[in-house]
């Protein structure tokens, strides 16, 4: 099979790419996609996401035990099937911050600062639509209001690139259903002539010369059978474990890791490194009464705040939810909702690694969670401010007790154990083939993996730095500027 561009993954970003790519009518554009077409009914309905992580729309990966969080495993599904991860997670949506960008821009990544990814941001949203739902749960407002007693302020800017006070956050939700990126950027245009999509296909290795250039991938289908697909351009949109483990397999890698598994050196590059994922736990309280029902699993209220009274930058997310959430090992009553703090902008880099040279095998995840003390510390001061919120006068005819960490534990040692007790992935790997132009990227500004032609990647892996909010709407960005990016070369 052959094609001008071949898209490998089908998730948030390589279907807001596949979109773009297919709109220029002369380019065959092919989408490999690994898992089926995300039918699973449960992907339409926002209330039932939880069910979906331990699915088959799911990858169900587990990171290597976790030094700092008492070396626990940690459950770290990722999206499989049409919309990717987008098919599957919590539908929160921000862009991030200006500074994120601008910090991309000033490390070297030419075209990425923050003026030059709004637009792109504003095309894809017109698609995508993510929106500040409606039909708000009284419970959330009472959440704004006890943010604004314990002293931030309201927003309703969170889009200008300032994370800074309370709001609302918009929602990768349509018409009450889940809008995934398959849904809303490939569903309308799936039948263009010069777009296929190829599912149950997952790509095993990518077809490298020993020159670097690149003509394509080998694929197994679920019935186990080859098959190589031929492209002009091979563009990478695997995710943070995928496309690093493909680019592994295929002899692009740290040369030593590559050689221990007996693989061919391709290019000697640092894929895997640079893991970075935001951490987050739950502040839980045992409510006084059944809370309201309409949207109780959703997060739309969102608090951003700074760890340091003299820092600008808000490294610290609050998110809120009717219900038990993040706090494992405590138990409540029916009525519940926890008060959730995350670092947004974590010192702590992981990486993954190849298990063996066996595709079949899934990738070693090791995101080294709360490994410098600043991540630590930056969670002692969220657990302070969830609690600030959580004991305003708003809360008073809700709340029945705090439950975790529990009113017994407030000095330091007592709420450094409990963030090793119950701190937990938020699901937001990024950076394992990072862009830049130092020792440690993999990609070029423009996306082309280093040394080779005829290979990009563009997709949350990419991220030198990861955002200071949720990543979804940072990787489809990605995924639609990489279309602009492959027309324009
Ligand atoms: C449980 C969960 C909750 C989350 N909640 C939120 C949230 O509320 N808000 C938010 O902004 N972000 C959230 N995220 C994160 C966000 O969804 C991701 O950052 C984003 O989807 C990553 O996009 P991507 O394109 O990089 O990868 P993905 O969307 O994961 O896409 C990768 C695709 O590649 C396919 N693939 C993998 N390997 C191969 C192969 N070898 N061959 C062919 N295909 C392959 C996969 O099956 C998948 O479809 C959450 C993530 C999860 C898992």
């Amino acid at each position: 099979v052959i094609c001008d561009f071949l898209v490998v993954g089908g998730g948030s970003a390589g279907c807001a790419l596949a979109r773009r790519l297919s709109e220029r009518p002369d380019a065959r554009v092919i989408m490999v996609e690994a898992g089926g077409a995300a039918a699973h009914p449960d992907v339409l309905d926002p209330s039932a996401y939880y069910r979906l992580w331990e699915s088959d729309v799911a990858w169900r990966y587990t990171s290597v035990a976790q030094r700092g969080t008492n070396d626990r495993v940690h459950y770290s599904p990722r999206g499989k099937g049409l919309g990717g991860s987008s098919a599957i997670n919590g539908m929160v949506y921000f862009r991030g911050a200006r500074s994120d960008y601008d910090n991309w821009a000033y490390a070297g990544n030419h075209g990425w600062s923050w003026a030059d990814v709004l637009p792109a941001f504003e095309a894809m949203e017109a698609v995508l639509t993510p929106t500040v739902l409606p039909e708000r749960n009284p419970l959330s407002t009472v959440f704004v209001n006890a943010c604004v007693q314990a002293g931030h302020h309201f927003t309703d800017e969170f889009d200008g690139g300032e994370l800074s006070g309370v709001g609302w956050n918009r929602s990768t939700i349509r018409d009450g259903q889940r809008n995934s990126s398959y849904r809303a950027f490939l569903a309308p245009v799936k039948d263009r002539a010069n777009l296929s999509i190829v599912l149950n296909s997952r790509a095993t290795r990518i077809l490298v010369r020993r020159d670097g250039c690149v003509s394509g991938v080998e694929c197994v289908d679920a019935a186990r059978r080859k098959m190589q697909i031929v492209a002009g351009e091979t563009i990478l949109c695997c995710g943070a474990f995928d496309s690093p483990k493909l680019l592994l397999l295929s002899g692009i890698g740290p040369a030593r890791d590559l050689e221990a598994f007996g693989i061919d050196v391709r290019v000697d590059l640092p894929v895997g490194d640079n893991l970075v994922d935001h951490v987050l736990l739950g502040v839980l309280y045992e409510g006084t009464r059944p809370l309201p029902e309409q949207n109780a699993h959703l997060t739309e209220a969102t608090l951003f705040a700074g760890s340091r009274p003299d820092g600008y930058t808000a490294d610290i997310q609050i998110s809120f939810n009717k219900e038990k959430h993040f706090a494992d090992g405590y138990t409540v009553g029916p009525a519940a909702f926890t008060i959730i703090p995350g670092i947004t902008k974590p010192k702590s880099r992981g990486w993954v690694r190849l298990r063996s040279a066996d595709p079949d095998e899934p990738p070693v995840i090791n995101p080294c969670h709360l490994d410098q003390d600043a991540d630590v510390r930056c969670l002692l001061r969220g657990i302070e401010l969830a609690r600030e919120v959580g004991e305003a006068d708003a809360f008073a005819p809700w709340r029945a007790r705090e439950v975790a960490p529990g009113p017994g534990i407030d000095d330091e040692p007592g709420l450094r154990q409990y963030i090793a007790r119950v701190s937990s992935t938020w699901f937001h790997p990024v950076g394992t083939c990072k862009m830049g132009l130092d020792a440690g990227a993999v990609v070029s500004p423009d996306l082309r993996v280093y040394g080779t032609q005829g290979l990009s990647v563009a997709d949350a892996s990419i991220m030198p730095e990861i955002v200071s909010a949720n990543t979804n709407g940072a990787a489809t960005m990605i995924g639609w500027k990489a279309a602009e990016i492959l027309l324009s070369r």
